[in-house]
């Protein structure tokens, strides 16, 4: 078990470092970068990692970075806690001094925030290793490129986590108060999948449409036709959903173009129906577009898999929260139909991610995520520091050789 005093020592360290990581957050929000474009960033979070004395690895592609804190003296356990670097590329609309300095760049994903926590996770977690109370290794991994996505296979490709034994990650959630953290086992995330489909067929006068193929026609029924054939051919309980986004055909009202395009994106909770949706995709859409005489290409773009949390390394999170945050601070979080590249890593080791709380109590307006005004109650980061230590720390006492084989009571309900 951890010792009683976690909380007053995490109390402790961001009374000295709190007010300096929301300074930290302030300046990554004024100079947001985009995937694999977070130079300053790695540079600003690697010169702080080695001003405390550790020795931070930047990835083959120059951005991202990794970091081990603790020695294996301490013991064989390998722990990693995971942050990602990159904004959107959104323009920032908010007034705010920390706005962002680039324009249509902006941090509205909140993870200037999962940097910052995770800095300060590592700061307090390499005082733990200097004062020899860490009962292992912690690697932090500050990924690059999550919203792109494609960071989390760069940090496997390089090693990042081949002997780590558990990952845990957190990621902003604007719609729970700060102070509290979302959990919940199995799929909390989504896979989110882009499909274009391009139509093409002669084209010709709209006053003969059955002469030529009835492009736009034809383009209209596989935009509704095939959400509506999906919905009935895959179980509901895999919440496969295809939403268009963009669509384009023609340029003159009395001519029947000879192309067009649609474009949308793919989510599901189901592992096994995401696997099978490029095929049934393919199908349904060679069925509608033939019955309107239109030749239909799919391209299928897979992005990342649903994020489906282990419920052991759950269950550790929970305990982690319950200490040093409260029992009433751990909420269960519904399954969003959000994308989350953090999924790739729980492919091949156990994890958890965890929502964090970041919406000011009382606020009158809902804030979400990739909104361009999105910001966050700053004592999140506090919070994200306090969860990310902590879980760090009873994942590496789960893995000594002391601990029960059972997790206390009251864990993982
Ligand atoms: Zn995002
Ligand atoms: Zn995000």
């Amino acid at each position: 078990m951890l010792g009683h005093d976690l909380p007053e020592e995490l109390d402790h360290f961001l009374a000295a470092r709190e007010e300096e990581l929301i300074a930290f957050r302030r300046d990554l929000h004024a100079h947001p970068e985009l995937g694999y474009h977070e130079h300053r960033t790695t540079s600003r979070v690697s010169l702080r990692l080695a001003a405390a004395g550790l020795r931070p690895v930047i990835l083959p592609k120059g951005t991202g970075l990794v970091v081990d804190v603790g020695d294996e003296s301490a013991g064989n356990s390998l722990v990693a806690l995971r942050a990602d670097l990159d904004a959107l590329p959104i323009n920032d609309e908010k007034n705010v001094p920390y706005r962002s300095t680039i324009p249509n760049v902006c941090h509205a994903c909140g993870h200037d925030v999962h940097t910052s926590a995770l800095l300060g996770a590592g700061l307090f977690l390499a005082g733990q290793a200097a004062a020899g109370t860490l009962p292992g290794r912690v690697r932090l991994i500050f990924q690059p490129a999550e919203e792109v996505p494609g960071g989390a296979l760069d940090v496997m490709a390089a090693g990042g986590i081949a002997s780590v034994d558990r990952i845990f990650a957190v990621h902003c959630d604007p719609r729970l108060d700060v102070g509290k953290v979302g959990t919940r086992t199995g799929p909390i995330t989504a896979a989110c999948d882009k499909i274009r489909v391009r139509v093409t067929g002669p084209g010709g006068h709209t006053a003969r449409p059955h002469l030529t193929a009835d492009l736009v026609y034809a383009l209209g029924k596989i935009v509704t036709e095939l959400p509506a054939a999906l919905s009935r051919r895959v179980d509901p309980r895999s919440s496969l959903s295809l939403v268009w986004g963009r669509v384009r055909a023609g340029s003159a009202a009395n001519a029947i173009p000879d192309d067009g395009i649609v474009e949308g994106t793919v989510r599901c909770l189901d592992d096994e129906a995401w696997h099978e949706a490029p095929d049934l995709l393919k199908a349904l859409l060679e069925s509608v577009a033939s019955a309107y005489g239109v030749i239909a290409e799919l391209h299928y773009q897979r992005n990342v898999p649903p994020t489906v949390n282990e419920p052991v390394s759950t269950a550790i999170l929970e305990t982690a929260a319950a200490q040093v945050l409260g029992h009433e601070a751990v909420t269960p979080s519904p399954q969003s139909l959000g994308g989350e590249d953090f999924a790739w890593y729980l492919e091949s080791i156990p994890g958890s991610l965890a929502r964090l709380g970041t919406r000011a109590p009382g606020s009158a307006g809902d804030f979400d995520i990739h909104q361009a005004v999105f910001d966050v109650d700053e004592r999140a980061i506090g919070v994200g520091v306090r969860l990310m230590a902590a879980a760090a720390l009873t994942a590496l006492h789960a893995n000594g050789p002391s601990v029960p084989d059972r997790l206390p009571d009251g864990v993982g309900a």
